[in-house]
Formats: C-alpha cells, sequence, structure tokens
C-alpha cells in the first residue's frame, strides 16, 4: 500500500511538472525503477515482460552499454568539434553497415533529429521545397519531422494541418487500406502518378520519405515493389529516397538488418535511432558524400551532443554487443516462434483479425468483425489493461489503437515470448 500510493504521489507530481501532452502509459501506471533483459520490475517488486521497448533492443539494464557509457563520461565528454577517437571509430562502423556508396554519416540524438536532418539535407541537395509522404506514418516532433507525421493516433487534426509543402499518398496498407490483397500492387503506381503530377505542376519533390516497413499500422511489410516503385518515380523526376529506419532497422526484423533490404531497394539517405544508443541518445543520417556536401550550402552542421564521445561510446557497445549476442538472429528465431504462436491464437479467437509482421516487429491486430474489419479499439485498450495485471506491458499502435505494438527487446528469449501468449490466450478466453 505504501509504495501504490507512493506511485500515485509520483504520478501527481509528474502531471503538475510536466507539460500535460507529455502522455504516460496506463490512467494508472506501476512504478517502474528497474529493468534487466526484457524485464521491467516496479517498486512493489512485480515483474513485467516488456513487449513493446524498441528502444532498448539490446534489453534493459545491458552492462556493456553501461560501463562504456561511464568509462566514457570519466575521461572526457564534450561537443563534437573536438578530435577524439569515438566519433570517427562510431561514424566507420555505422557507415560500414550501409550500402556501398552510403559512407558519410551525421550524428545527432534522437530519431526526430535524424528525420528532421534527412528532410533538410534533401531540400538542400535538390533546391526544391516539396517533400512526398505517405499517409498514417511518424516521423517525429521537430518542425520538419512533424510536417510529414500524418498519424491521426498521434495528432487527430494531423490530416488538415500539414503545410503545404508536405503531398501524402495513401498508406500502403494491404490489410484495411483503400487497396487490399492483390490489389495493393496499384498503392505503388498511384504514388508515382502522384509524384509525376507534381513535377508536371513545376513542384517536383525534394524527396520521398517513408518507414521501410509500416510501423504505425502495426508492424505490416509494404507491398512487394513498393518502395521500388516509388523510388523510381522520385528519382526519376530527381528527387531523393529517405528511408526512415528509427524502428525498421537495426535486426528487429530478423532476416536484414535494414528493412530497405526486404524491399530490395537502396536509398539516398538513411535515418536511424533508438536501437542505436539502447535508449542512450544517439541519431545518425547516413548518405553518400555528394549529397551530405550540398549541405555546405546550409552554413555548417553542428549538434552539441550529437556524436559525443559518450554517445559514440554507447553507438559502439551497442554495435558490439548486437554482434557477440547475434541479437537479429535472435529476432528472427524468437520472433518466428511468437508469430506462429499468435497465429495459433488466432485459429481459437476471432477477436484477433490478423498478425502482422517479421521478426521481433509483430502487430496482433483486433476486430469485431473479420468481414469488414471494423477496428475493436476500446477491447484493445481493455486487454492492454489485464494484461499488465497479468504482467505483460504492451500497448495499442495504428490509426484505429487497434493494434498490439509487439516490438520487445530483441534479447526476447523462449521464455518471456511465451508467456506473452499464455496471457493473451488467457485474457481473450476469460474475457477482458
Ligand atoms: N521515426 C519513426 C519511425 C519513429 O517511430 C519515431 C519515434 N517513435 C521517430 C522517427 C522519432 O524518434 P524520436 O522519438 O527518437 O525523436
Amino acid at each position: 500500500a505504501r509504495d501504490a500510493s507512493d506511485a500515485a504521489e509520483l504520478l501527481e507530481r509528474r502531471e503538475a511538472s510536466l507539460a500535460e501532452v507529455q502522455e504516460h502509459y496506463y490512467a494508472a501506471p506501476p512504478r517502474i525503477e528497474r529493468g534487466w533483459r526484457e524485464h521491467l520490475l516496479d517498486v512493489d517488486g512485480r515483474a513485467y515482460v516488456d513487449m513493446v521497448n524498441n528502444v532498448t533492443p539490446l534489453g534493459h539494464g545491458h552492462v556493456g552499454v553501461a560501463s562504456a557509457v561511464n568509462a566514457q563520461l570519466r575521461r572526457l565528454n564534450t561537443n563534437s568539434r573536438f578530435h577524439y577517437g569515438a566519433v570517427v571509430e562510431y561514424a566507420e562502423r555505422l557507415a560500414a553497415l550501409a550500402p556501398d556508396g552510403l559512407d558519410t554519416v551525421f550524428l545527432v540524438n534522437s530519431g526526430s533529429e535524424a528525420t528532421d536532418l534527412a528532410i533538410r539535407i534533401a531540400l538542400a541537395a535538390t533546391g526544391r521545397r516539396d517533400v512526398v509522404a505517405i499517409l498514417e506514418a511518424y516521423h517525429g516532433w521537430t518542425y520538419a519531422s512533424d510536417a510529414v507525421s500524418t498519424s491521426i493516433a498521434d495528432n487527430p487534426d494531423a490530416l488538415t494541418t500539414r503545410p503545404d509543402w508536405v503531398h501524402g499518398v495513401d498508406a500502403p496498407n494491404p490489410f484495411r487500406g483503400v487497396h487490399r490483397g492483390a490489389d495493393a500492387a496499384r498503392y505503388a503506381p498511384e504514388a508515382a502518378a502522384r509524384i509525376m503530377a507534381l513535377a508536371a505542376q513545376g513542384r517536383p519533390p525534394a524527396a520521398f520519405i517513408a518507414e521501410t516497413f509500416f510501423g504505425n499500422a502495426g508492424g505490416i511489410p509494404l507491398p512487394d515493389g513498393y518502395l521500388a516503385g516509388v523510388y523510381t518515380a522520385v528519382r526519376a523526376t530527381g528527387g531523393l529516397a529517405i528511408a526512415d529506419e528509427v524502428q525498421a532497422g537495426f535486426g528487429r526484423l530478423g532476416h536484414w538488418f535494414w528493412g530497405f533490404e526486404q524491399q530490395h531497394v537502396v536509398p539516398d539517405i538513411i535515418a536511424v535511432a533508438k536501437a542505436a544508443g539502447n535508449g542512450y541518445p544517439l541519431g545518425a543520417v547516413i548518405t553518400t558524400r555528394e549529397i551530405a556536401a550540398a549541405f555546405r550550402s546550409q552554413g555548417y552542421f553542428f549538434s552539441s551532443t550529437g556524436g559525443s564521445p559518450a554517445s559514440s561510446a554507447a553507438g559502439l557497445a551497442v554495435l558490439d554487443a548486437f554482434r557477440d549476442e547475434r541479437l537479429q538472429e535472435n529476432a528472427l528465431r524468437v520472433g518466428t516462434r511468437l508469430k506462429s504462436r499468435l497465429e495459433e491464437l488466432a485459429t481459437r479467437h476471432p477477436l484477433i483479425g490478423a498478425v502482422h509482421g517479421l521478426g521481433l516487429y509483430l502487430g496482433v491486430e483486433f476486430v469485431r468483425d473479420r468481414g469488414n474489419l471494423e477496428p475493436a479499439t476500446a477491447e484493445t485498450a481493455a486487454i492492454c489493461d489485464r494484461l499488465l495485471e497479468l504482467g505483460v506491458i504492451m500497448q495499442p499502435t495504428g490509426d484505429h489503437l487497434n493494434v498490439l505494438k509487439t516490438k520487445p527487446p530483441l534479447c526476447l528469449d523462449d521464455e518471456s515470448a511465451d508467456f506473452f501468449v499464455a496471457m493473451l490466450d488467457r485474457v481473450l478466453t476469460e474475457g477482458w
């Protein structure tokens, strides 16, 4: 009881001191002060399996990252205009993971900064001002990254308040979008036609920006050939292809390190963050030397803490752990097993309309009716609340908030995956 009131009292102080729009999970959240691997612990000693945390692919409390940052902070941390080894080594190792030709790195602190900078680089490199983005996407909170974010789950007014330089194309969702199933092949030619029409109107876009795997829709693969079709069109008009890999990249899909590999394309500009620092602020833009050089027209580029010694040390420790702990391999193995178990649940629980995704980028979509796909929004919220009581952290996602955001740390083990499935089975069987 003491700890419960402690959590409630802390929540009151949070609400009084932080901006109201800075939301928190759950109406009455547990007070969580510790984590280890895919587990979170509240102050009452209650353990939860964290099924949503794509900011910590290595897991919580990772010793390698903690030690590397600790050692670096004790030695030196300063802005990135000084000359030191960590930033060089990190830029080299990050670029080595990207396709040939994408060999030049800008270091920032977050995903919003990375997508914003990617857009600014594209505007500078092309001398244009228009950008094409897919609807129902989220790319960040800064001015430009927010401008291309059209998810109504994040901002109910998103569709009517975008600046005029942003041009939305239909969300390429083969499950519940305007074109479904085999008709999903129509999204790419339609987006290409929109790009051509903009060019014909004298407003050829500087860039097309998209996540390479449809995150906000609940981890849905883009239709086959989608990015190839749209990238070809934007390049034909002299624009650039920006891949937002903030969620899809870094091995989460299991089969590939980058999401764009699933689509058999190579972008011109890649934005990364989240996983890059395992929760330590670190983001990056990776592009060609030539495109990066065009940013010179904007003056110089400087981010005080982007690529600082400590954030570079964090990034290097994350890359070491990805290699040594075989996290991409684990995402494939545990993700494949988890998906097949969730699909088995779908055969017994009609509320599950589909299990989307690959690796550990999954989405369990709840519908009231498998025919008309009516989103089971209230049910999804209630199921997440009940899962919390049963020891699973899970949140709704998607524009209808009817998809379970299944993006756990990539170190998730079989036992935790099975626990999540068992608890979901129990909620769907007993009611919520
Ligand atoms: N792009 C995508 C696809 C994201 O999911 C997010 C964060 N949810 C961002 C960009 C913005 O990243 P950040 O919160 O680190 O600014």
